[in-house]
């Protein structure tokens, strides 16, 4: 997986994953691409994501991305936001959550020790990379989950 920054003709930078470089040319080439802001279909790579630092050298901690001093998210934001969260629902319905077991369990299926399930769970931002870096087949959440041990 790899992240692209993209942007449209308006001037809106989003982010975007891609199984590869390759498959962002792909997409774009079929004009599979739009911005998730105005709708525009002509987008195209902005300035690159920071290169992350190379396994053994220094990590960055993990972190959360934030704004400030944004306006309030509008109506379609907040519909869209909504929408995010209803499709997440139903990805994870059938998923068992495993905690902190998330990145060994992924591992263990990836190696055919254990039968695939589908899981969810949480990892450091560290797992989650090297997962990735390692073609594991998993993906990021986008609406935070929480715990089943926590919930009431
Ligand atoms: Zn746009």
């Amino acid at each position: 997986m790899i992240v692209f920054d993209l942007k449209c003709t308006t001037g809106h930078v989003f982010e975007a994953w891609f199984a590869s470089s390759d498959a962002f040319q792909e997409q774009k080439a079929r004009n599979l691409l739009s911005c998730p802001m105005c709708g525009a279909s002509d987008v195209d790579k902005a300035v690159m994501a920071p290169n992350l630092p190379a396994k053994g050298n220094q990590r960055p901690e993990a972190g959360v991305n934030m704004v400030s001093d944004a306006p309030a998210p509008s109506a379609e934001m907040k519909a869209m936001m909504a929408k995010i969260a209803t499709a997440q629902a139903e990805i994870i319905k059938n998923s068992q959550w495993v905690g902190r077991d998330f990145a060994q369990q992924a591992r263990a299926m990836d190696a055919g020790e254990m039968d695939h399930a589908l899981i969810h769970g949480q990892t450091s931002a560290e797992e989650a990379r090297d997962l990735l870096e390692d073609g594991i087949s998993v993906m990021p959440l986008l609406i935070p989950v929480v715990p089943p041990e926590k919930q009431n």
